[in-house]
């Protein structure tokens, strides 16, 4: 969920005021006036449901993708994200547990 702030003429009160526009996904699901307070909603259900889906499911299919063109790089990007996490908490722990046995 993203908000922008748009000028724009708004329909109910026909001014040139800021909008709040609040985003679904890439979709604008409700548009308020600024000026009046008119809330303009969008049903974007039928619209971003199947956008969500499309994006989840093709996420496996683009990975494939990369790994086709560019095994190399995968390989050697995809450990190393996967990988600092733990590798930064166990340095956590070892400066905690330092800590605690000359404190
Ligand atoms: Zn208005």
């Amino acid at each position: 969920m993203a908000i922008q702030e748009s000028f724009l003429r708004c329909t109910a009160c026909d001014q040139e005021a800021e909008h709040v526009v609040v985003y679904a996904g890439r979709f604008v699901s409700e548009i308020q006036c600024s000026g009046c307070g008119a809330v303009t909603r969008l049903d974007v259900s039928e619209d971003y449901l199947p956008d969500l889906r499309q994006r989840i499911s093709s996420k496996p299919r683009r990975l494939a993708r990369r790994l086709r063109r560019d095994p190399g790089e995968l390989a050697t990007s995809l450990p190393q994200r996967t990988l600092s996490k733990p590798l930064r908490m166990a340095e956590e722990f070892r400066t905690v547990w330092r800590s605690r046995r000359n404190g």
